[in-house]
């Protein structure tokens, strides 16, 4: 049985000094949840923040981080190492975004790399992949799905996939408002799927976690979050905005936690 994930990647937004506050409210509003993994993912420098408050809360939250460096140190200078964030009670590591890829470089290669230096490092890697709108409309989705999971998890141990999560997220859909349909993100879950069995076998594809991301709305959450091989969610902008948009994009995130709570009646009461 695979437990659903929800994370919420924050972006480059936030500051130390938001994030109590953003996490108070969030309590409030989604009270208590254990049937569902959450994880927060802030920038850098609201770790620390995060870590302490998160340290009297009576939900379980999971931190994350957005990156992570390919070598465990050394002289790579603005950059922080797989030691250093596990230093700060991280558990999860964004690795392979495409706002990595597009904006700072990040080839397959070197996502590859990152799985494996943070899981030597006891960090679980949330690997993302995801095609692009053209790599869409030339029929190449599974093409390049395939390369990127082949790429990404190439050098990952088998003993250690279990400490994975992917994370489909089709470009198109990234901060956009145009999300995925569930037909479209169970069909492309599955052959993520079927890739994971060839390389690692039936039984590892079976118990991998595979999240959507991509312009996640209240008004498909329920759809997404109920197709066989969709086990959770990584919501971008939708987990942001602690002041004016607060409540709204808690109760996308309870939503997405609790599927079953989830009615198109309240949906139209969430405005993001
Ligand atoms: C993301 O950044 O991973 C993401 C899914 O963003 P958004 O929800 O804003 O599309």
């Amino acid at each position: 049985m695979r437990r659903k994930i929800v994370a919420a990647n924050w972006k480059m937004n936030l500051t130390h000094d938001e994030v109590k506050p953003y996490l108070d409210s969030f309590l409030t509003e989604v009270g208590e949840v254990t049937d569902v993994q959450i994880v927060f993912i802030p920038s850098y420098t609201s770790i620390p923040a995060l870590a302490m408050a998160l340290e009297k809360s009576p939900t379980p939250i999971e931190l994350g981080a957005q990156n992570v460096h390919w070598q465990s140190s050394g002289a790579f200078t603005g950059e922080v190492g797989a030691a250093m964030l596990r230093a700060l009670q991280v558990k999860y590591v964004v690795i392979g975004h495409s706002e990595r890829r597009q904006w700072f470089g990040e080839t397959d290669e070197l996502v590859g790399k990152k799985v494996v230096t943070a899981l030597h490092a006891g960090l679980y890697p949330l690997l993302c992949v995801g095609e692009s709108l053209s790599e869409r409309e030339e029929n190449r989705v599974e093409e390049v799905l395939e390369r990127q999971l082949r790429k990404g998890l190439g050098d990952c141990p088998p003993q250690d996939l279990s400490s994975v999560v992917i994370a489909y997220e089709p470009v198109w859909a990234i901060g956009t408002g145009r999300t995925a349909t569930a037909a479209q993100a169970q069909e492309a879950h599955a052959f993520i799927r079927s890739v994971v069995a060839s390389a690692f076998g039936p039984a590892a594809a079976k118990s991998i976690r595979v999240q959507y991301g991509g312009s996640v709305k209240p008004e498909i959450a329920q759809a997404l979050m109920s197709q066989n091989d969709i086990d959770g969610a990584l919501v971008g902008g939708a987990s942001l905005d602690p002041v004016a948009s607060r409540k709204s994009s808690e109760t996308l995130l309870k939503r997405c936690a609790q599927p079953a709570r989830f009615t198109e009646a309240n949906a139209t009461k969430i405005k993001l």
